[in-house]
């Protein structure tokens, strides 16, 4: 694995400085169906921890109704797995933010690496997602990575940065700050390509030092207050076993899990990872 290089930002921006950055996200991806999507649901409300950090649910489309009525007035959150960049037109199988916060999502993924294999979407199209999204209020969680010939090409850095610019250059807008303050109305999921579904999960220094490397781009682009308010989550083959010693690492605010937030003792494990 080739390291990266990175410099340290200005000042520690460590997550218990900025508790509102912990999130823990589940992408279902395309699995469950209705009745498991509400019994899951009806068992994480019954048992999640009081002091859990804040959570989000990303199940597929259909489900999305079924999810937001059974886990009303918890405070986790639910959203969409993709966006249409246009608010309303001829797309067939497609999915708009307006329709999406008109079922109860408050936030969606834009840029999942399956995304972009499956259905080629470049940079350009997922900064234009968010941007979309977040003209709805919907909170974007936009996912980079890399995968492994360009890990093992030392092009991480290249792509990180890429994919990050092309992401949150529509949100600006030309401006040199965020529209809509510093509240951290977006976020960012690091999921190296090669760690998705693979059981392969990124050392903890390995997920440290890209997420340092996007904390610095995010300052240069935001400044330390702003950049600070972003929560930078891991996703790639996260599970009960690995989750503690991720959870410890610098810059690491939370998880996007996969498989593991399918059952919920493990998604639930992983979710109290980040208590105390
Ligand atoms: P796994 O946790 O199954 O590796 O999936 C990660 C992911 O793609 C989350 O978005």
């Amino acid at each position: 694995m080739t390291e990266l290089n990175f410099e340290r930002p200005e000042r520690r921006l460590g997550a218990a400085d900025w508790p509102e950055r912990r999130l823990i996200a589940a992408n279902w991806k395309m699995h469950l169906v209705t009745a498991e999507a509400r019994a899951f649901c009806e068992g994480l409300r019954a048992e999640i921890a009081a002091d859990a950090p804040q959570v989000a649910i990303f199940p597929s489309f259909p489900l999305l109704p079924c999810v937001v009525g059974a886990l009303e007035g918890s405070g986790i959150a639910v959203g969409g797995q993709d966006v249409h960049p246009s608010d309303k037109g001829a797309h067939t199988g497609d999915v708009s933010a307006p329709q999406l916060a008109d079922v109860g999502a408050t936030w969606v993924l834009c840029g999942h690496s399956e995304r972009r294999r499956d259905h080629n979407e470049g940079d350009d199209l997922v900064g234009r997602k968010a941007q979309t999204a977040t003209r709805h209020g919907l909170v974007p969680l936009i996912c980079v990575g890399e995968t492994r010939d360009e890990r093992r090409g030392g092009l991480t850095e290249e792509v990180l940065s890429r994919q990050l610019s092309a992401a949150i250059t529509p949100l600006l807008g030309g401006a040199s700050e965020l529209p809509f303050g510093p509240s951290g109305r977006f976020a960012i999921a690091y999921e190296p390509v090669w760690a998705i579904g693979t059981g392969e999960v990124a050392t903890p220094e390995i997920a440290s030092s890209a997420h340092v490397f996007l904390r610095n781009r995010l300052v240069d682009r935001l400044g330390t207050a702003t950049a600070a308010s972003i929560p930078l989550l891991y996703g790639g083959s996260v599970a009960p076993d690995n989750a503690r010693e991720l959870a410890e690492a610098p810059e690491v605010d939370g998880f996007l899990v996969g498989g593991a937030s399918l059952d919920l003792g493990k998604f639930l494990t992983i979710i109290h990872s980040f208590r105390g």
